[in-house]
């Protein structure tokens, strides 16, 4: 099969470092195999979408020196295929209404509460309790789903009937991921560590709806000073801070590329530097990253 790789930012603020290695690890991955890379904008969740947020995160990747094939795709715009996917989802029997609040999921007692967050302790997997409500569509997930991802290893995967579309009618973040994932033909997703859950959940999805799931390359968070995951409270950590500070995309490449172990500390190396490193294991490291 082709390579097709993907980034897929939300558009909810500015794209910082964290997000940007992210980036250019998938971008070099998929130029590595001679494959396509592919936009797409996640802007389903559209409260916490930034009017701008889209224009300035494109403008950042090609600073940095990415590209990417075809016009970036939105979410927004897709809610048609979503609908599809969850039709013969419930048609098949892999999709059950459910009426429990959010509130009422994380109150009860029998949700299992772990590192994946709370998952769905099963209330309306028969029927819904309160059929009068506005009802919610559920992932009926019957065991863990497991993988081996490319860089963490073997995972066994977890065991969640996860929302597939909200009672307010809105998809899911997992639903309309897979599905994209799928009628794209991503062959391999890279992204941060934080959605390995979320690879076992959509493989799930994939397989239900018979498609063979991507590969799967979760990269490590990038960490501020303190060992902790780099984020606002750590200071100016978006691209465009680094820019307009005078750093050449070389030298953040670079940096970025140090803090995977991928680069020595002050080496400067543009995105087209990362395509002969992507068979590297990640070692990653702290680096220094005040302005
Ligand atoms: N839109 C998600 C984010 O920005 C990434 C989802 C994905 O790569 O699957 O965190």
């Amino acid at each position: 099969m082709p390579y097709t790789g993907r980034f897929a930012p939300s558009p909810t603020g500015a794209l910082h470092l964290g997000t940007a290695r992210t980036a250019l690890l998938a971008w070099a991955r998929a130029r590595a195999a001679g494959g396509r890379f592919l936009l797409r904008i996640e802007d389903l969740d559209q409260p916490r979408t930034v009017a701008g947020a889209e224009a300035a995160i494109l403008q950042d990747l090609r600073w940095l020196g990415l590209d990417w094939d075809g016009e970036p795709v939105r979410q927004s715009e897709r809610a048609q295929l979503y609908a599809d996917a969850l039709e013969r989802l419930r048609r098949e029997g892999r999709a059950f209404a459910c009426s429990c609040s959010r509130r009422e999921v994380e109150q009860s007692a029998s949700a299992p509460h772990d590192e994946n967050g709370v998952r769905y302790p099963g209330t309306c997997r028969q029927a819904p309790l309160h059929p009068g409500r506005p009802l919610a569509w559920r992932f009926r997930m019957d065991a863990p789903e497991p993988l081996t991802d490319l860089a963490c290893g073997p995972y066994a995967g977890i065991q969640d009937d996860f929302v597939l579309r909200r009672a307010e009618g809105g998809f899911n973040y997992q639903m309309a991921c897979a599905v994209d994932d799928l009628l794209q033909g991503v062959s391999e997703v890279v992204r941060g560590v934080d959605l390995l859950g979320s690879a076992s959940r959509q493989q799930a999805l994939h397989k239900a709806l018979g498609a063979p799931p991507p590969l799967w390359y979760h990269v490590p968070l990038l960490e501020g000073p303190d060992g902790f995951r780099l984020s606002k409270r750590h200071g100016s950590i978006s691209v465009a801070a680094y820019r307009e500070a005078g750093w050449s995309p070389q030298r953040l490449g670079g940096l970025l590329a140090a803090s995977l172990g991928w680069a020595g500390d002050g080496e400067a190396m543009q995105a087209a530097g990362w395509i002969g490193r992507v068979g590297r294991p990640l070692q990653p490291r702290r680096v220094p990253l005040d302005l």
